[in-house]
């Protein structure tokens, strides 16, 4: 695995890109799965992990970021990616262009999480903008797990009528359900099972309305759910998969959003699919 921290060396060595996959680092196996199937599509990956202090919107959540470079690098050479770039802030932007604040999609960013993360959505389009003018890749492979940030980042190539496709991995959960993510770190042993709710959540969810339970009918019950919860809800929501509007004639998907003590926990689940395959 060639390992770039200089951006200026990236580009004068002029890889060829075929997938890209961005993350922030302290790897699990929901980022492998995500290299796994990059290596389905690709011949040369390239991972960048990047802690985007802007898409941040608690300093201490950015300062107290997991940060495992070390164990990363083992893993991805483990798994055989090919390039990593792990830049820094100003490297990234000296060598690319901002995203234009006025093309911001304000629908779905200021939506659900960008509704209570203001900005969030507008940084990650800024840092993939600048990502795509530097790697320049064909695919993009993105985790199901962050819903929303895939939609965020389809509308980026959308506006910008870039030549990339989006490829998705569906989200890698630990036995009893809860999504992997790198803030689970921060959950104490008992509440890493009160950190479950979400997907049991999700999955009554799902059950209900495979029950012809009306859909505002299964956000007031999955609301009540958390009630006696550990976790604090933030939002719990059913929207249209395509369009994440409230419209419930085609596939559906439930989202949702909580916290348990510090830490922030999101997750969702298709639960209306013509595919059948969820
Ligand atoms: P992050 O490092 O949190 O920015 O995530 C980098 C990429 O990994 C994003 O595309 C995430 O959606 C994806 N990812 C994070 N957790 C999971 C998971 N549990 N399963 C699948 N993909 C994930």
């Amino acid at each position: 695995m060639k390992i770039f921290h200089s951006i200026k060396k990236f580009i004068d060595s002029e890889v060829k890109i075929d997938s890209f996959i961005p993350t922030m680092g302290n790897l699990h196996d929901g980022h492998l799965s995500l290299i796994t199937e990059s290596k389905k599509h690709s011949e040369k990956s390239c991972v960048s992990i990047y802690i985007n202090g802007d898409q941040f919107t608690d300093v201490k959540d950015f300062e107290n970021y997991p940060k495992t470079i070390e164990e990363d690098i083992k893993k991805l050479e483990k798994i055989k990616v090919n390039y990593l770039l792990i830049p820094d802030k100003n490297d990234i932007e000296n060598f690319s262009k901002p995203f234009d604040i006025n093309l911001e999609p304000k629908k779905i960013t200021n939506d659900m999480c960008g509704k209570y993360r203001p900005g969030h959505f507008l940084a990650v389009m800024d840092i993939m903008h600048r990502f795509i003018q530097i790697v320049k890749p064909k695919n993009i492979i993105l985790g199901e797990k962050d819903y929303q940030q895939v939609m965020v980042i389809k509308e980026l190539i959308n506006i910008y009528n870039y030549d990339i496709s989006v490829i998705t991995s569906p989200t890698v959960r630990n036995k009893n359900g809860l999504a992997l993510s790198s803030r689970n770190n921060f959950l104490l042993d008992n509440e890493e099972k009160f950190a479950c709710d979400i997907y049991y959540a999700l999955l009554s969810a799902k059950i209900m309305f495979e029950n012809n339970i009306p859909v505002e009918e299964i956000i007031d019950n999955v609301n009540k759910l958390f009630i006696n919860s550990h976790v604090n809800i933030e939002y719990f929501t059913i929207r249209d998969v395509k369009t994440l509007q409230h419209s419930y004639d085609n596939d559906l998907i439930a989202l949702i959003a909580g916290h348990l003590g510090e830490v922030r926990l999101i997750d969702n689940m298709i639960i209306k699919s013509s595919h059948n395959n969820k």
